[in-house]
């Protein structure tokens, strides 16, 4: 080797794709990883169904629900339960507590369509629903995208009645229309942000009068017989559901290569599951490990199964009761992986990034120092010291990683839930996963980063 290729190797921060850097075993091995990835994106579309999915998955791993009448010792799995949409893993660790814990912190609520609370009408003989979008979506990308029903009616009685229709290929979906290019001339010179509005992402749900010669809105009154039959509920029960349209598209290998995943949900359902695979095989850690799925995270982390409550802090602290730890001292010795996704560069749209801080597909984990917007606001900033101790853990164990930023400096930004965890008092940095089109009905992810994100997730919590 030259002088000048020596000494390049040795002082250049290299950065090649994956596919050149990982042997043909594990890239087989990330390719397997993302057959049960895909799997769980298609039965888990939202928080509620994340949250019990994972909690099967970890019932048939020796997972049970958490009593404080129970005395804990190293290597007992418990989970904490937070009102279904919500879920916090533990596996005990052999140190007590309050020498600190390790927790990873993915979000499974993704970006879509709720129903509003009066959401059933009828208009021209058509029935509809109206809805209130959820999270960051660009609005002109959900008209004439097949949309499946997800979620609950909550009843009077205390009972709840959960949904799922347009799934399976036997039932129907449904879908926002759109005008015809030939009528759209007015529509089209509105700004791409205005394109579709907010009151006009309407679901067309049905178009069959029930059979009278008397009466109005025969359409929605069919609908709501169907309904009857099928949930028990009447119009009033819309006012205690939680309704989320959503994409009805499969998750899929995504190029003739099959190297990417394309589907709905993977902000940062990508994570969670990654996260969620890796506590399921933790099995003697030295540190207690936390794996949270947490909710509410698209909209700002509020409410009480948003990381922004006292979720995590209690799950600390009956943690800490167990072996007679002083919380304070725990949270003040804990670590934390914010495991949320990045943008990856996208080759159509590059001027939005700076490319020697932006995170690329199949370059690995994406390990983001801080994000936030405008000089830094709303974000956590990890030290260095703790982004070296983190760099350390990845080349040890072979990860192969990169680092990112969001986008070009005031160019836009977002946050993740970082910064309510460092807020604890905890060392927290992001790492996740590079996504092209983030909060799109379809989102594209790399195998190889899906499969690195599990494996850095598992070093840091086994
Ligand atoms: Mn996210
Ligand atoms: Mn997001």
């Amino acid at each position: 080797m030259s002088d000048y290729k020596k000494i390049k190797e040795k002082l250049f921060y290299d950065r090649k794709n994956g596919f050149l850097r990982l042997s043909d075993e594990t890239i087989k091995e990330a390719f397997d990883f993302c057959e049960g990835y895909k799997q769980f994106l298609n039965i888990a579309k939202t928080e509620r169904e994340a949250a019990a999915a994972a909690m099967v998955l970890a019932d048939q791993k020796g997972f049970e629900p958490f009593s404080r009448d129970k005395k804990y010792k190293h290597g007992d799995k418990v989970y904490f339960n937070n009102r279904g949409k919500s879920v916090a893993f533990v596996v005990f660790g052999k140190e007590k507590a309050e020498c600190g814990v390790n927790i990873t912190a993915a979000h499974i609520d993704s970006p879509r369509l709720d129903l509003k609370p009066n959401p059933l009408y009828e208009d021209i003989e058509f029935a509809l629903f109206k809805t209130h979008y959820y999270g960051g979506i660009r609005k002109y990308q959900w008209p004439t995208v097949p949309l499946a029903l997800h979620g609950v009616f909550a009843k009077k009685d205390g009972s709840v009645q959960t949904v799922s229709i347009g799934e399976r290929p036997d039932e129907p979906q449904f879908v926002v229309n759109d005008l015809l290019p030939h009528l759209a001339d007015e529509q089209s010179k509105r700004k791409l942000s205005d394109g579709i509005r907010g009151e006009e992402l309407n679901i067309l749900i049905g178009s069959r009068p029930f059979k009278d010669d008397e009466g109005s809105e025969l359409v929605k009154l069919n609908i709501l017989k169907l309904l009857n039959e099928k949930y028990g509920i009447t119009e009033e029960d819309f006012l205690s559901a939680e309704l989320e349209m959503v994409p009805a598209a499969k998750a899929s290998d995504i190029g003739f290569d099959r190297s990417m995943v394309g589907s709905y949900g993977q902000d940062d359902r990508v994570c969670a599951y990654s996260e969620l695979a890796a506590i399921l095989e933790v099995e003697s850690p030295k540190k207690t490990a936390v794996a949270i799925l947490a909710d509410k995270e698209e909209i700002g982390s509020d409410g009480n199964t948003g990381l922004n409550s006292k979720f995590l802090s209690y799950v600390i602290h009956d943690i800490c009761l167990n072996d007679g730890s002083d919380e304070t001292v725990a949270l003040r010795n804990s670590s934390c992986l914010s495991a949320d996704v990045n943008a990856g560069m996208d080759p159509t749209f590059q001027d939005v990034m700076e490319k020697r801080n932006a995170s690329f597909l199949n370059h690995g984990v994406v390990v983001t120092k801080y994000t936030g917007s405008r000089g830094k606001y709303g974000t956590s900033d990890a030290s260095a010291e703790y982004v070296a101790r983190i760099r350390a853990m990845l080349d040890k164990a072979g990860i192969i990683w990169q680092t990112g930023e969001l986008g070009k400096v005031d160019g836009g930004g977002g946050g993740t839930v970082a910064m309510y965890i460092a807020n604890l008092g905890v060392d927290v940095v992001d790492l996740g996963v590079p996504v092209l089109s983030m909060h799109a009905p379809f989102e594209v992810t790399a195998k190889l980063d899906v499969y690195m994100c599990n494996k850095a997730m598992y070093e840091f919590m086994k």
